[in-house]
């Protein structure tokens, strides 16, 4: 009999320690999990060094050390035209994953509706499902993943408390655009409905898109919930530095999960944090990134072209999603771990990312936050891969492809 408590029971292991170790136990390029495989900047670094040198030891104040909490909201009017009071409306938190589900937990009741996009970030679901939330969720289809106005309208009703936006998006590489955001703005207007938006990804877009934020359209600052972290954006995803910005009593809610759940975020990182934030203000590192990023995506979907295989270019984030429903395996889960043990390289199962896991069987997921030297590698691999020049084959796309 299970020790466990209810509420965890049904709470499985996270597809990306699951894919990570079937990699590491068979060798493979991990391009599964989306962590980055090159070093932080060395302002980043020189700074957290020299916080540690200053013996920035103890707790950091319970809402985040002010210096940075006052570069994100210098960041926040520079870059986006919003304002934020470093004091009252922002919250540093363990990366964005304590943000999101301080959150939820901080503003959904049982019996309250959360409308949640799918394919989703996998820890959406079991924080909405903690605070006893009732998860709505709306399909986006390749390979547009566009947004039908009638059928998300249809989602909403008196029981919807929040709605949760992630752009770009994980796992589709999805940009949202202000035309999707200005339809979110009214039905959570229409309908009092709080937002609360993912952007872990902002400084990752490509093909001169714009990121636009949710929090500044007409009447959506005071129900936006805008969260993200450093992870992505400075290669840091393992200091786990992340933040909350909105109207004092939205982050007052999640401010008092934060407490008994964290009380303050690691110090020294904090500092370096705000250093890097700063420093990144001044120079062209959010414009070098996303190159460097584009240059990766661009790589890797050629490679997967030239295997045969049938990329979706992504707008934004680090992954692309392969269709793979053309292909002679049975479903993700089998392609994704055939590749793995086969092939040598590994890649996500979406199925993992929907309600009815059946809507991501015929999907694959490639990270591409990885050093040109691993993609190389990885190129080598799939193009020498007898599995999967035969699963291509099989489906005749290899001919169609030429
Ligand atoms: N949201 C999305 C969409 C992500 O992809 C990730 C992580 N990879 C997170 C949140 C978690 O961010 P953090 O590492 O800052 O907790
Ligand atoms: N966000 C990363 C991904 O989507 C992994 C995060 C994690 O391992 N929890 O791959």
């Amino acid at each position: 009999m299970t020790r466990m408590a209810q509420r965890v029971q049904q709470i499985g292991t996270s597809i990306f320690a699951e894919m990570t170790a079937l990699a590491n136990a068979h060798d493979a390029v991990n391009l599964g999990q989306g962590f980055p495989d090159f070093a932080a900047p060395d302002f980043l670094k020189e700074a957290a060094k020299a916080a540690i040198d200053a013996d920035l030891n103890q707790y950091a104040p319970s809402n985040g050390r002010f210096r940075l909490r006052q570069a994100i909201a210098q960041k926040m009017v520079e870059q986006y035209g919003y304002t934020a009071d470093p004091d009252s409306e922002i919250l540093i938190t363990h990366g964005a994953t304590e943000a999101l589900f301080a959150t939820i937990l901080g503003l959904v009741n049982p019996g309250d509706e959360v409308i949640i996009f799918e394919p989703f970030y996998d820890a959406y679901v079991p924080a909405v499902r903690l605070a006893g939330g009732v998860p709505r969720f709306y399909t986006l289809r390749p390979p547009d993943w566009a947004i039908d106005a009638d059928e998300l309208a249809a989602l909403f009703n008196e029981r919807t408390r929040l709605i949760i936006v992630n752009t770009p998006h994980n796992p589709t590489g999805k940009v949202y655009t202000q035309a999707e955001l200005a339809l979110i703005a009214d039905l959570c207007q229409r309908h009092d409905v709080l937002a609360m938006t993912d952007e872990v990804y902002e400084h990752i877009i490509f093909d001169g898109r714009a990121h636009h934020l949710l929090a500044t359209l007409p009447g959506m600052a005071d129900r936006t919930v805008t969260i993200s972290s450093l992870g992505k954006t400075f290669s840091v995803t393992g200091w786990k530095v992340g933040w909350i910005i909105a109207r004092p009593d939205l982050v007052q809610a999640a401010y008092r999960m934060h407490q008994y759940m964290t009380f303050a975020i690691v110090h020294p990182m904090q500092e370096a944090a705000a250093v890097a934030l700063e420093t990144a203000a001044t120079n062209s590192y959010y414009h070098d990134l996303a190159a460097r990023f584009q240059a990766r995506r661009d790589y890797l979907v050629t490679i997967l072209q030239e295997t045969g295989l049938t990329p979706i270019l992504p707008q934004g984030g680090y992954f692309v999603m392969v269709d793979i429903s053309e292909l002679a395996v049975a479903d993700d889960v089998d392609f994704c771990h055939r590749l793995t043990k086969e092939a040598g390289v590994a890649a996500i199962p979406p199925s993992a990312f929907y309600h009815n896991p059946a809507d991501g069987a015929g999907l694959a997921r490639f990270a591409f936050c990885k050093s040109m030297g691993l993609l190389q590698k990885a190129s080598k691999r799939l193009s020498a891969s007898q599995f999967l020049r035969r699963i291509v084959m099989m489906s005749g796309s290899i001919e169609s492809s030429r």
